[in-house]
């Protein structure tokens, strides 16, 4: 890394991945040793203070090198999102958008509690955007798979999934990052289908133009 350079990292304004230019670069030096003194290792760190080359946001880049191990590594402030943003999102409505935005955020920091409640209210949203507010969770569940938007097969992940916040409640301990996940890609799978929407009305409108020209071609 030095001054100049340009190195692809996500932009905290424009919730993407864009250009850092490499500002300003300096160099420390830190040791780390376990109490006895018996290892002992030397990092070097090399900062580089960016800006996104699309909006001047600030960011500072990191590089690590280990001695004895000669291990290399790399981190940011603030730090990497952990899951990028699907490009889907952005064919979501705003208030839903936003939120799933919220999550992702939350996941990198390792806020587990607030992605799994996120996540609920994300469900919550979809069955709001497609059924109207009928009532409680079970029965959105319900309607939502009556009306045709979830398989028996997705309403039984939801279910699991919204039961992996509860069992968390239950147990007073935030929930694994592995459970997160399978929260996280349930939810991701659900609301997607909120962004294909805009794909199907736009293709039912070109087969319903083509169907049309078609009627008007002469017969043979
Ligand atoms: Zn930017």
């Amino acid at each position: 890394m030095k001054i100049g350079d340009k190195i692809p990292l996500h932009c905290e304004r424009c919730k993407k991945s864009t250009e850092h230019a490499v500002l300003y670069i300096d160099q420390r030096d830190e040791t780390q040793s376990d109490e006895s003194g018996q290892w002992l290792l030397e990092h070097t760190l090399t900062r580089g203070f960016t800006e996104c080359v699309v909006c001047s946001w600030p960011k500072v880049r990191i590089h690590v090198f280990t001695l004895p191990t000669e291990q290399e590594s790399y981190r940011s402030i603030p730090r990497e999102p952990e899951r990028p943003v699907p490009a889907w999102a952005k064919r979501l409505p705003t208030d839903v958008q936003q939120l799933l935005l919220e999550v992702y955020g939350a996941f990198t920091d390792k806020r587990y509690w607030l992605v799994v409640m996120g996540c609920r209210t994300l469900v919550d949203m979809f069955a709001l955007e497609r059924i109207g507010d009928v009532g409680g969770f079970a029965q959105k569940l319900e309607k939502l798979q009556n009306e045709g938007y979830l398989s028996s097969h997705d309403k039984l992940l939801i279910k699991q999934a919204v039961e992996v916040g509860h069992g968390a409640t239950h147990r007073r301990e935030a929930p694994s990052e592995r459970e997160c996940l399978a929260v996280l890609e349930i939810t991701e799978h659900l609301i997607h289908k909120l962004a294909l929407a805009s794909h199907a009305e736009t293709l039912n409108l070109a087969a319903a133009t083509k169907a049309k020209t078609a009627s008007r071609k002469p017969p043979r």
